[in-house]
């Protein structure tokens, strides 16, 4: 078993995250179970902002909360002095019930709505991440409406994609967020935002793509960023005062996983940040960054009870467990892989290989294929690892399935963040029929 923060194998032979038996916390949770490992994430935060503090750089490291939102998690945001991500007003909902800091929100997306901007404006929060030129003009006129101002840095596609292992460059960058650096779009959306009296232009942001488990693609996109601010310096007396360098660090879901430590990949992007700064005589911006999967990813384990057998002699064993797609819909979306124990007997040899399957409706509805196991019966705890980053968050209702609880474990202390869904929770918004067919 690869071993994740807190997590260990106790002298029952259990698992164990925060000092928690997770055998206990089905019993008196149920399964399927979403457990959080909050040193872990305390320790991957406080990693990002040491890293910034030991190279004497002026930082904010924004915890992109799309991976998971939930109240108790921004709290737990706060408390590690994180600034944080929203893109939608969802997400700034949960932030401000949550109580955290505006002046540290900085809101994205491709399509924001007026009211999702005007929400943002009520709030006064820290930032606005502009995408487009639609937003741009929204945005200035929205402030003017309401003789207020409101901060923003440009999103702008540098064109390098991170495919996970590899960089594409390409000339014109196919994807639908932010201005083109390479095509003119980025000047143009400069000189704008330039002219405007409401917004004021920060700098810039770029954000590359997510799990990537090398450095170049971030310092290539860096590099960029930063030749055009020269240019930019020179044309148009413009500096910026921000550099927003994204998130995506990538995490071990599988032995095939061979990331960097988190705060490793921020020590080589500042130094890269430092060295082409000085090098086209720039002052060196704040760094900001967004990591939502490398701060929460692994720190997550859902617990799931196991039931129903089938076995298709010669081809595979399956095996169900009594949640899926519902609450974890990554292998079915994009066929993420992930590793699994029998939580209630992890020293138990493995005998077979089985796959495991959810619930639902639907044969795409695979957990894990191939996983190496003790001989399984019903009742026993499956514990998948790394599901912390957009599990929860992705969850959905299908099949009317109830969502999972959220629980955090501490210092052998385990808290409720988000309870069970309930049958009547999941009809509350629908309304009796009043039309009636006449006989
Ligand atoms: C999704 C996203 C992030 C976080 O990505 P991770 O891979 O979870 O670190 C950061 N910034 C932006 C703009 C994003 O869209």
């Amino acid at each position: 078993m690869h071993t994740y923060g807190t997590a260990r194998i106790n002298k029952e032979g259990h698992l164990e995250i925060g000092g928690m038996d997770v055998v206990s916390l089905a019993e008196h949770y149920g399964t399927p179970l979403y457990i959080y490992d909050v040193a872990l994430i305390r320790q991957r935060a406080r990693a990002f902002k040491q890293t910034f503090e030991q190279l004497g750089v002026t930082a904010q490291v924004a915890y992109a909360s799309k991976a998971f939102s939930a109240i108790g998690m921004v709290q737990l945001a706060n408390q590690e002095g994180l600034s944080l991500d929203v893109v939608s007003a969802g997400e700034l909902y949960t932030a401000m019930k949550a109580g955290f800091p505006a002046e540290r929100i900085h809101f994205h997306g491709n399509n924001k709505s007026r009211e999702e901007l005007i929400m943002a404006l009520e709030q006064q929060i820290g930032c606005v991440v502009v995408d487009n030129f639609y937003e741009l003009e929204l945005l200035e006129a929205l402030c003017n409406d309401r003789g207020e101002q409101m901060n923003i840095l440009l999103r702008v596609t540098p064109g390098i994609e991170a495919h996970t292992h590899d960089y594409i460059l390409t000339g014109q960058e196919d994807s639908k967020f932010g201005f083109d650096l390479n095509n003119g779009q980025a000047e143009e959306a400069l000189k704008k935002a330039l002219e405007m009296k409401r917004v004021k232009l920060l700098g810039l942001h770029c954000h590359i793509g997510s799990q990537i488990f090398e450095t170049t693609g971030f310092t290539l996109a860096a590099d960029k960023v930063i030749q055009k601010l020269a240019d930019w310096k020179n044309r148009f007396q413009f500096e910026a005062k921000v550099l927003n360098l994204g998130g995506g660090f990538g995490i071990r879901y599988t032995e095939e996983d061979k990331p960097l430590e988190p705060a490793k990949y921020v020590e080589e992007i500042i130094k890269e940040v430092q060295l082409k700064t000085t090098e086209l005589n720039l002052a060196m911006p704040e760094i900001w960054i967004e990591p939502g999967r490398s701060l929460v990813g692994d720190a997550g384990v859902t617990l799931y009870s196991i039931g129903s057998e089938k076995d298709v002699p010669e081809v595979r064993k399956y095996l169900a467990i009594d949640g899926g797609m519902n609450d974890n819909i990554r292998p079915a979306l994009y066929n993420a892989k992930y590793e699994a124990v029998l939580a209630n007997r992890v020293n138990d040899p493995v005998e077979e290989t089985v796959s495991i399957a959810g619930k639902c409706c639907e044969s795409g509805d695979m957990l894990i294929w191939d996983l190496p196991l003790p001989k399984a019966k019903p009742g026993d705890l499956l514990a998948v690892f790394c599901t912390g980053a957009y599990g929860y968050s992705m969850a959905n209702n299908y099949n009317r399935i109830p969502r999972p609880p959220v629980i955090f474990v501490e210092n052998n202390q385990a808290e409720l963040v988000i309870r069970r869904e309930s049958y009547d929770d999941l009809v509350k918004l629908d309304l009796p029929l009043n039309v009636t067919v006449k006989q």
